[in-house]
């Protein structure tokens, strides 16, 4: 058994764990699934059904991860598993072009109005990475701005984080990523215009594009001050780079167009995951038709994919979508307002020091007093506070991201039975989380 103090009894999802840790790193297939951050038992799920998921051990939780956010219309929608089951007994890939990813090429590009052309990819990581190197292509430059804070999924180049301060050459951060991956990527504080108006001016003629979270929820929900988007695309702009408007995360969810639909500033390139997949593998990315125009076979930047525009996934991911009109988005912002007003009131009532941050219907809450401008920021919030929250909403049978660093998530499918019931958890956990001990 793990040797945290909150190895709560859940022996089957301990045994798998234990048979996962034999075959593969860590016993996860992503990190933050191993529970590190808050200690404890992994819960394997085995099913989901609305904003249910029930655990290997019969366990059931409200789920406000939403696998990370895909999920938007809860588990087990019956019209996306419909339109699974029938795309399925048509055959799973082709390895040729299909009208599925046709369709939903269309439906994107129908909802974002500077989304021209879309490239289908099967990650969010491959859609940066992919987006990336075609911005590179298109311009002919090397360097790339990113923010302290933002993921862009594991992409080499991406993964690297800053020094504070001012822009500096990044150092990898992860073992594996050498320093000439690292050493085309500038990382800058999130939310700081000047520092990105100072790279420019260092790097004349260098940069070939901003890559920015349209919101961020990577480093818990940080959304951008007032002009910095707009900020970032008129440097691009002024400066011959592109504005890479990353909405793996924030795209379809936070409104019908994304987080575009929201502060309608308009990206040279765009990326896509989570959502558009309709819990399935499919990504993409995608902008102005003359950027586009460069990707092969139309140009030479190369870029290609097995499984891109999978018949299953776009399938699922364009039932999904086409069930998303404005009174899904109504429910799921309502559903999410609903859910932070609980929390603020519980925790306010224990006197817990905190800040709910949204971006429409995405939210977190740090464990500060201080407005979460930036990374920083974010990493002075009391963590420890956080673990012990977790863990009594988890004992209490609601499944919040196990980190302090993530977005929660809601569903349309989260009714007043499951908000009950995460109302009926709060007291307790917001008063261990007064009780917490650093
Ligand atoms: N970009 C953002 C903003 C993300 O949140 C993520 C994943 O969480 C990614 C990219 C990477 O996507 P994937 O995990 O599908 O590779």
């Amino acid at each position: 058994m793990s040797e945290t103090p909150y190895s709560y009894d859940a022996p089957a999802s301990q045994a798998l764990f234990d048979r996962a840790a034999t075959v593969t790193p860590g016993g996860v297939n992503s990190p933050v699934r191993a529970f590190r951050a808050v200690g404890g038992t992994p819960r394997f799920m085995v099913s989901g059904r609305g904003p249910y998921l029930t655990d290997a051990d019969g366990r059931e939780y409200v789920d406000l991860v939403c696998s990370w956010g895909p999920m938007i219309l809860g588990h087990s929608h019956p019209e996306v598993i419909a339109a699974v089951q029938d795309a399925v007994s048509r055959g799973t890939s082709f390895g040729t072009p299909g009208e599925g990813e046709v369709a939903l090429a269309e439906e994107m590009v129908e909802r974002i109005e500077p989304l021209e052309q879309v490239r289908l990819v099967s990650s969010g990581t491959e859609a940066t990475m992919s987006a990336i190197r075609l911005a590179r292509g298109f311009t002919r430059r090397t360097k790339v701005i990113k923010f302290a804070g933002c993921y862009h999924g594991h992409v080499d180049s991406l993964l690297a984080a800053a020094g504070s301060g001012v822009a500096t050459f990044a150092l990898p951060d992860t073992p594996g990523v050498t320093g000439a991956q690292a050493g085309d990527t500038i990382v800058l504080p999130y939310n700081d215009l000047e520092a990105v108006h100072e790279a420019f001016h260092r790097h004349p003629g260098e940069i070939a594009c901003v890559i920015t979270e349209a919101s961020p929820g990577n480093m818990g929900v940080v959304p951008p001050r007032p002009g910095f988007n707009q900020g970032l695309k008129d440097a691009c702009s002024k400066n011959g780079a592109l504005y890479v408007s990353d909405e793996v995360m924030t795209g379809f969810r936070t409104s019908r167009a994304g987080w575009y639909g929201i502060d309608g500033v308009r990206p040279d390139l765009m990326t896509f995951g989570k959502v558009m997949g309709g819990g399935f593998p499919a990504a993409a990315f995608g902008g102005r038709a003359d950027v586009m125009a460069h990707l092969a076979p139309a140009g030479p930047v190369y870029q290609a994919g097995t499984l891109s525009g999978n018949p299953i996934a776009t399938a699922a991911g364009l039932a999904q979508l086409r069930l998303l009109d404005q009174a899904a988005y109504d429910k799921v912002d309502a559903v999410s307002a609903t859910v932070q007003s609980l929390v603020t009131e519980a925790l306010t009532k224990e006197g817990v020091a905190h800040r709910l941050q949204n971006a429409s219907n995405m939210f977190s809450v740090f464990f500060t007093d201080r407005e979460v401008r930036d990374y920083e920021d974010a990493k002075r919030q009391e963590s420890f506070r956080f673990t012990a929250f977790f863990h009594s909403m988890l004992a209490q049978g609601v499944y919040l991201p196990p980190s302090s660093f993530e977005s929660w998530f809601v569903s349309t499918a989260h009714d007043d039975q499951a908000v009950q019931k995460i109302a009926d958890a709060l007291p307790a956990a917001a008063r261990a989380a007064a009780e917490a001990q650093a």
